[in-house]
């Protein structure tokens, strides 16, 4: 009698983000050498992207190149395939994917569909802020920021120079605080130098609506960086909410204050990647996968959904574990060692998961630490936060990146030159033409997503025509030197 050979169970992970990345390489590091399974990897882009170091793109410190990782490189290494694509629908109960038009079947599926902004609904929000998420996201806001000094440079009405060089930045976690102290020291380290541009005529907001920067931070810390940021001049507005936006001016409380600005960063809210709402799974309200105490769904125990997607509680606290790296890759390294114990018929472990600390950093060598309960910040606290991001940055080549380029950084200014428009889109004091903006580079459905970071470029090409709405009484090309 003749028994057909076992066949390698599929493996499917859906989205190549902390977690995603670190299952896969679990996976790829516990079957080496077996036949006990083949992984597939599923992503709309095909890189991971380090998404901590995003605002020092922003700021032009690091480039695309330091943060980014072609997931090809892994399934060099074997046992490993790739499948780039956007997950469109889930057949749980046919074990199946749809990647576009292409069915992937699984016999494990480990979803790691991570999460993107939110703005609450509120469509001009959506349409007028720039978001942080993606290397196109921080190459836009980078962009944008260095052609409104262009701008300025030709700008003769002081009231319009301060316009162009207000930036507002909504939401003081992590993020917030970052991007706001990277563009503080672009502008003050590099761009002044360059531009004529008078530094009292720039203006940094940083807004929230709780009563500290960092929530989740030490209150020593968060005190501190508030210190820090305020002493640099950058208006910290704590209780305070962006409400609304137009083409040059934001909205704080519902109109009791209108600030004059072309530059609307948006931090102020995530929400788990809409592919989720086509999960037929329970959800929480803002519609995180809930999954039990092993990452799996309830009624699915092949299915594990991890990272900011899912909602995990710790037991020992009585509370979720945040939507933070860290525990995207916990989670992702308990996923893949829980199919491999399934594999070979041994039973799972729970998720737990203990911090070790929190990092920020805050520009022009400076960072706030907690490391197990013991904080400290400045110079020192610059060290550790480099360390700890070199020590977690994938790849030896974005390694070597990294350090070169911090030892340039520290001889020569950053690079000042940025993407032009097409001609038509940008102009000085003349009319913009009629597609400029229209609409091709629409967010994802499901609202909220800044797919391919599309909503930056949107931006992009959506901001000069309110830089150079021509008119009579505006800069026009004879008024400008
Ligand atoms: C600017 C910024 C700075 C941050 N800084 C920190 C920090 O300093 N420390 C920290 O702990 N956390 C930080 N975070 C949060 C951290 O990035 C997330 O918690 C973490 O990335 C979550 O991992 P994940 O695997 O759940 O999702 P992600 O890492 O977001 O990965 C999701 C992946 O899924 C892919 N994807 C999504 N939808 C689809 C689809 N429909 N089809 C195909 N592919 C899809 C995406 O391309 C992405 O690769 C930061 C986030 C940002 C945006």
């Amino acid at each position: 009698m003749s028994t057909a050979p076992r066949r390698p169970a599929r493996v499917v992970i859906l989205g190549g983000g902390f977690g995603g990345l670190y299952a896969a390489l679990t996976l790829q590091k516990e079957l080496a050498g077996s036949d006990l399974a083949e992984v597939t990897l599923v992503d709309r882009r095909n890189y991971f992207t380090f998404t901590p170091l995003l605002p020092e793109v922003a700021a032009g410190t690091l480039g695309a190149s330091h943060v980014c990782y072609p997931f090809r490189s892994l399934s060099k290494r074997g046992r490993l395939h790739f499948i780039q694509g956007e997950v469109r629908e889930f057949g749980l109960d046919e074990h199946v994917i749809w990647i576009e038009n292409l069915a992937v079947p699984y016999d494990y599926l480990v979803v790691a569909l991570g999460s993107a902004p939110s703005f609450f609904g509120n469509h001009q929000l959506e349409s007028h802020g720039l978001t942080l998420t993606s290397v196109a996201d921080s190459l836009a806001i980078r962009n944008h920021v260095i052609r409104l000094f262009e701008r300025a440079a030709v700008e003769h009405s002081p009231v319009r120079r301060r316009e162009l060089l207000t930036v507002a930045v909504a939401g003081a976690g992590p993020s917030g605080v970052e991007i706001v102290a990277e563009l503080h020291h672009l502008i003050h380290s590099t761009l002044l130098k360059y531009y004529p541009v008078d530094a009292s005529e720039v203006r940094m907001l940083l807004v929230d609506g709780g009563d500290h920067i960092l929530p989740h931070f030490a209150r020593e810390l968060t005190g501190t960086g508030q210190t820090l940021l305020v002493k640099r001049g950058i208006d910290v507005r704590l209780k305070t909410r962006v409400t609304g936006a137009g083409d040059d001016y934001v909205e704080l409380n519902g109109g009791e204050e209108i600030v004059p600005t072309r530059t609307l960063i948006w931090t102020g809210g995530t929400a788990p990647s809409s592919a989720l709402t086509r999960l037929p799974a329970a959800k929480t309200r803002r519609g995180a996968v809930l999954v039990d105490e092993f990452l799996r769904l309830p009624d699915h125990p092949e299915v594990y959904v991890i990272g900011d997607g899912s909602h995990v509680m710790d037991r020992r606290h009585e509370r979720p574990y945040p939507p933070v790296a860290p525990v995207a890759i916990r989670e992702g390294i308990r996923a893949a060692a829980n199919i491999v114990n399934a594999l070979e018929g041994r039973a799972g472990e729970p998720f737990q998961f203990d911090f070790t600390g929190n990092i920020v950093g805050l520009g022009g060598g400076m960072a706030l630490v907690n490391f197990l309960g013991i904080t400290f910040h400045g110079r020192l606290g610059w060290w550790v936060y480099r360390i700890a991001y070199l020590l977690r940055l994938v790849g030896a080549k974005n390694k070597a990146l990294l350090v070169l380029t911090l030892g340039l950084n520290a001889l020569f200014d950053r690079d000042i030159s940025c993407e032009t428009l097409p001609e038509r889109a940008v102009c000085l004091g003349g009319e913009i033409s009629g597609d400029a903006g229209s609409g091709d580079t629409t967010s994802a459905p499901g609202g909220g997503e800044s797919s391919h970071g599309l909503r930056g470029a949107t931006r992009e090409r959506f901001a000069p025509p309110g830089v150079c709405t021509g008119g009579a009484n505006e800069s026009s090309p004879e008024a400008t030197p």
